[in-house]
């Protein structure tokens, strides 16, 4: 469906970011990775991309908290592919913590990677997008993007925030062939979580499984993770031409988190 066309998926060396950025090549795109880690693991991944889907790849470091470099890997996409057809903000972090505790570097930090670069990005990408008259940007939100809970203030705050912003970059681009909507995951068992999980497991004494089960079943109703293939399928809807009118929408993937 996406042959020649560019994704550019940041926090894509991990988790979600990786189970999207794998179902845009099995499409046919090539891709831009974007994240942090081992750059033997990184090159890995991208040769297995490149193996598996015969698609390009490319890899840019930049930091989602420094604008300058978000600038930088935006260039380097547009140098290397032509333009950024596709654009998924994804890359994000979490802080746990009563907001009398917060550490407000820990704030700046959350609302700087989960919202702000997510501007950065869409203004970047939006002129050529534009000069195409097509383009897809998915933001991946949370469901903590419609509901709250405690300890997750700035989390909770930038994917409300991420939510908003969708909603406006989908008005401003009503009349062309660019859509923006976003994506709310509940609980994925990716590196973001197993932390919760681990942190769960010595605060209780339990196990690493039953600090799992715990976890979903305060929140998931199905008391099953979601995964990342499941999201990329979802983006994938989202970038096709059935999905050409679906507008604005924050569309929850959470075991039933928020229909309680
Ligand atoms: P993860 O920790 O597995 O992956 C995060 C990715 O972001 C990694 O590639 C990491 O290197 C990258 N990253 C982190 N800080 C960065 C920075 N400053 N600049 C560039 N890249 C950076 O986490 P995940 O669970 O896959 O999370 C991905 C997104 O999904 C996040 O926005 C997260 O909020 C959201 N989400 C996750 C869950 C979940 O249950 N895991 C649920 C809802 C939403």
């Amino acid at each position: 469906m996406h042959k020649g066309k560019t994704a550019l998926v940041t926090g894509s060396t991990s988790g979600i970011g990786l189970g999207i950025a794998r179902a845009f090549a099995a499409q046919g795109a090539n891709i831009v990775f974007n994240g942090f880690g081992d750059l033997q693991e990184i090159e890995a991944l991208q040769a297995k991309v490149r193996d598996e889907f015969g698609v390009q790849t490319a890899y840019h470091n930049a930091d989602m908290s420094k604008p300058a470099e978000i600038e930088a890997m935006m260039k380097f996409a547009a140098e290397k592919f032509g333009a950024v057809d596709i654009l998924v903000n994804n890359a994000g972090i979490q802080h746990v913590a009563n907001v009398e505790d917060f550490p407000v570097e820990r704030w700046d930090a959350i609302i700087a990677i989960n919202l702000t670069s997510a501007f950065h990005t869409t203004r970047l990408a939006l002129p050529s997008m534009k000069a195409k008259n097509w383009g897809r940007i998915i933001n991946v939100a949370s469901v903590h993007g419609l509901v709250g809970s405690a300890q997750k203030s700035a989390y909770v705050a930038a994917k409300h925030g991420i939510v908003g912003f969708t909603k406006v970059t989908a008005l401003e681009t009503a009349h062309t062939g660019i859509t923006c909507n976003a994506i709310c995951p509940g609980w994925v068992l990716t590196p973001l979580v197993q932390k919760q999980v681990d942190a769960r497991a010595a605060q209780q004494g339990m196990s690493n499984d039953d600090a799992k089960k715990s976890l979903l079943s305060e929140k998931q109703p199905s008391g099953e993770f979601v995964t990342p293939e499941q999201l990329g399928e979802l983006a994938i809807f989202f970038s096709s031409d059935a999905a050409s009118q679906v507008r604005g929408v924050a569309w929850n993937m959470d075991g039933g988190w928020v229909a309680q």
